[in-house]
């Protein structure tokens, strides 16, 4: 009995490996054939979030538009596909995309993992409060409930500066939960938060800039697939020269999201 457990656990490994080996190849010919697969978590309003008409289908904001100008730049085509924010960067290293444009922060756990390009986002985290609340800096969350996204850097500078907090999936559902008084403070990147907080009535933002440093966002790619990053680097830095990325993140913070 061992011993056929052992031989189907071989078998079942030896498939597994296979099947990643096949997808890896077909995700760098996708790349070759005039494809950029990119995928996001379309939760993050204004870099990506679901509209009626986006600039790619079904989604829309700056990440949105940047991934579809980079691939246009090398004369290819974007193809987004959209998953849990967790996922992102597994599907990136099983080779089932080519690349993630997600408002993902440069961290140095991240880049074990994956190559990051040239960053082309600037952001911090923030709190965002109830109007009336007694929160001025990141200490006074001491003892209040916060909330986070579970696997964004808020979550990993609440568990730093030492707080329990409670994760949910989505952005959303942290600001519901502080809209009907179940949390006392949610923490998230800055740009999302002022359209959460424009968006929504009753609630502020609270910057701390001594607890929260700044961070980058930029686009991940598989770990040594430079020729995929030298051209999104390309493009990204023309992106950044000629002021597109700036006027498109203007457009999409002004922009009512649906
Ligand atoms: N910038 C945050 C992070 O990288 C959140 C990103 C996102 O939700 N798309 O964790």
């Amino acid at each position: 009995m061992k011993k056929l457990m052992a031989l189907l656990l071989a078998v079942a490994m030896v498939a597994s490996l296979t099947a990643c080996g096949s997808k890896a190849e077909d995700a760098s010919a996708g790349a070759a054939n005039g494809t950029i697969t990119f995928a996001t978590n379309a939760e993050f309003p204004p870099f990506e979030f679901i509209a009626s008409n986006g600039v790619l289908g079904e989604f829309d904001g700056i990440d949105m538009a940047m991934a579809k100008m980079i691939a246009e730049d090398n004369g290819m085509e974007a193809k987004m596909e959209n998953m849990e924010f967790d996922s992102l960067l597994i599907a990136l290293q099983n080779g089932q995309i080519d690349a993630v444009i997600a408002g993902m922060t440069v961290t140095d756990e991240r880049k074990e993992a994956v190559d990051f390009s040239t960053p082309y986002y600037t952001a911090t985290q923030v709190m965002i409060v109830k109007e009336d609340s007694d929160i001025a800096k990141a200490t006074d969350m001491e003892g209040k409930k916060i909330a986070v996204v579970q696997g964004y850097t808020g979550e990993v500078c609440v568990n730093d500066l030492g707080y329990s907090y409670e994760a949910f999936k989505k952005g959303t559902e942290c600001i519901m939960e502080l809209v009907n008084d179940k949390c006392d403070v949610v923490v998230l990147d800055s740009a999302t938060a002022s359209k959460y907080v424009a968006d929504n009535e009753g609630l502020k933002i609270v910057e701390d800039t001594e607890a929260f440093g700044s961070e980058e966002y930029a686009i991940a790619v598989a770990k040594g697939n430079t020729e995929l990053l030298d051209k999104i680097n390309a493009s990204i830095e023309k992106l950044l020269a000629d002021g597109t990325v700036s006027e498109l993140a203007v457009k999409y913070s002004e922009e009512a999201t649906e």
